[in-house]
């Protein structure tokens, strides 16, 4: 017999229809669940509709860095580097178990195009963007003490380098925290309810029809205000309001690549010059693997269909070649292959390098509060200005902000140490207790105790990573997952740690769920169809 999550994601969908909400939010992913959340803190009455899963999009498929932007320095957007940096501050507070300090190594070669002294300037603005209340400020190194923390560096041409700090994420899990966050605070947050038409009274946009991607129906939500949330689908959701006017947003394409952990010989997280064209890269760990990333070009490909390509597999893998020449990475060493499309407000800059993160929000004829830019980083800034917005628009005052201030979901009190050495000590397995500290926060033991007493709930998924079978029944319990896209992409990184994208495993995690989710024989059957399809639509890697 199905458990409750299926019957509850419906009941949640139907209970939808009798209500007329404060704010509608569409698009669940960062910039949407920040600002459910935050409107939910004020006190507003808000739903928040999200097509696939919560940060199916972009918000999946960035660098996962809380940082201020060190390069933005260059192109002189200050004030977004002093409010990232602060945001920065806040969330490594605010989720200390998603949020990590992080230390980068820049090194530095003759002739490039960030010479020794403007990178010392540059990481000196740096710091007191961030009032010198980084986790740590930077320190220039020579190049001896640069090849000692980097051994496998080239060293032909090394002049000497530095070491900064910025922090790193799941992207993935922190839009999921703050969209339970947003849900415990009273927020109606439905996923795979995909809006597809806008209501209106005369001119107004009073509410939307949305449809059930899972189960087909449709159903029509009033709301005094609508959010477009939409990211890089926030041009397409204008056409819902008849908008033919030039498009708001220009869509810039960034790609990364997963190689397995210790083939690139780096230690820590590097900040590089691209031999190509000079644009800043990054060589960052996660895990298991090293990801290198990122390529940025403007795209006008849907950004339902945007996936890498080996043009850009080959940028990223000369690179790193190029720094640590004795990887000689190869594309057989390419475990994934993913791109995104950064939502950028549109402007007249021809260079998408140069073009501003900063956000833009328009209210539309039809009274549709659009949001659109913007990074991970800052989402709950980001979330405050819309939700002032949207005040104005419902004509109320509201209690100030309190998101600054509040905790996100599973916001652990302990240090991230001790915290993980009660794990360790719980569950015996010092890996297992850092990856469920670090994806649970405090909610850790309730998905401990999902694995240790579910049937097969302790086997592990993929014997080189680090997830068990009984974490997929907790996320689809607790954590709203109805897919297998759900678990293996976005509840996990499955998809992006493992050659065949998880579709080796996909069978026995859809058995293992199929209880809970109420799947029958041939739902399973029709699940894992789904899921080649959407791996096939992400992972495949283009010839262009
Ligand atoms: C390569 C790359 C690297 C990046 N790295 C970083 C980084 O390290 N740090 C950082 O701070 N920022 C980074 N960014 C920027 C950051 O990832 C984005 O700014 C952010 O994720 C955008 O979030 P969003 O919610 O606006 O858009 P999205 O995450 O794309 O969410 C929009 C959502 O709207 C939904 N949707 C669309 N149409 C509908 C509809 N009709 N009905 C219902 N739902 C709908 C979509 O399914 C989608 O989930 C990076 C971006 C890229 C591309």
């Amino acid at each position: 017999m199905a458990d409750h999550s299926t019957a509850e994601r419906r009941a949640r969908l139907d209970g939808l229809g009798g209500r007329r909400f404060d704010v509608i939010v569409v698009g669940g992913g960062i910039t949407g669940c920040g600002i459910a959340r935050e409107a939910a803190l004020r006190g507003l009455s808000v739903a928040l509709l999200e097509k696939n899963d919560f940060a199916a999009g972009t918000s999946s498929r960035s660098s996962r860095l809380i940082h201020g932007g060190v390069r933005y320095l260059e192109h002189g957007h200050l004030r977004l580097v002093f409010e990232a940096s602060a945001e920065r501050r806040r969330l490594l507070h605010l989720a200390p178990h998603l949020v990590q300090a992080l230390e980068f190594t820049w090194p530095v070669y003759r002739g490039a195009r960030v010479p020794l002294w403007k990178l010392a300037a540059g990481l000196t603005l740096y710091d007191a963007l961030a009032l010198f209340r980084n986790v740590g400020r930077h320190r220039r190194l020579s190049a001896d003490a640069i090849l000692h923390e980097q051994p496998g560096l080239r060293r032909d041409g090394l002049v000497g380098g530095a070491t900064y700090y910025d922090a790193n994420t799941d992207d993935a899990r922190l839009t999921l925290a703050v969209a339970v966050d947003a849900r415990e605070r009273g927020a109606v947050m439905v996923n795979h309810a995909r809006v597809s038409k806008l209501v209106t009274e005369g001119v107004r946009a009073a509410g939307v029809e949305v449809v059930d991607e899972l189960y087909g129906e449709t159903t029509q939500v009033s709301a005094r205000v609508i959010v477009n949330a939409t990211g890089p689908w926030s041009d397409a959701f204008r056409h819902l309001e008849g908008a033919t006017s030039t498009p708001k947003l220009r869509g810039s394409k960034g790609v990364h690549i997963a190689v397995p952990r210790g083939r690139v010989g780096n230690h820590g997280a590097l900040t590089l010059l691209s031999p190509d064209d000079g644009r800043v890269m990054f060589v960052l760990p996660a895990g298991t693997h090293t990801i290198i990333g990122t390529t940025d070009t403007f795209t006008s490909v849907t950004p339902d269909e945007i996936r890498a390509s080996e043009a850009d597999v080959g940028y990223l893998l000369a690179a790193a070649n190029n720094f640590f020449p004795g990887a000689n990475l190869e594309r057989g060493d390419v475990i994934s292959a993913w791109a995104g499309i950064r939502p950028l407000a549109a402007t007249a800059s021809e260079d998408s390098v140069a073009a501003s993160r900063e956000h833009a929000i328009a209210v539309t004829p039809a009274g549709v509060v659009t949001i659109t830019g913007g990074k991970l980083t800052t989402f709950r800034v980001m979330a405050a200005e819309t939700v002032r917005v949207a005040l104005r628009q419902l004509g109320r005052s509201a209690p100030p902000s309190r998101s600054e201030s509040s905790p996100l979901a599973w916001n652990i009190s302990n240090s991230r140490e001790t915290v993980i050495e009660v794990a360790t000590r719980e569950t015996g397995d010092a890996v297992l207790a850092n990856h469920l500290v670090g994806s649970y926060g405090s909610a850790w033991p309730s998905a401990w105790r999902t694995i240790e007493s579910e049937p097969y709930g302790s086997e592990p998924i993929d014997p080189a990573l680090p997830y068990r079978l009984g974490e997929m029944r907790y996320a689809c319990r607790s954590e709203m997952a109805c897919t297998l896209a759900d678990l293996l992409i976005r509840r996990t990184h499955i998809a992006f740690e493992t050659r065949n994208h998880g579709r080796s495993i996909a069978r026995t995690v859809a058995l293992h769920v199929a209880p809970v989710l109420g799947w029958t024989a041939a739902a399973i059957a029709t699940e894992i169809e789904r899921y080649e399809v959407e791996i096939d639509r992400m992972f495949t890697i283009d010839r262009a």
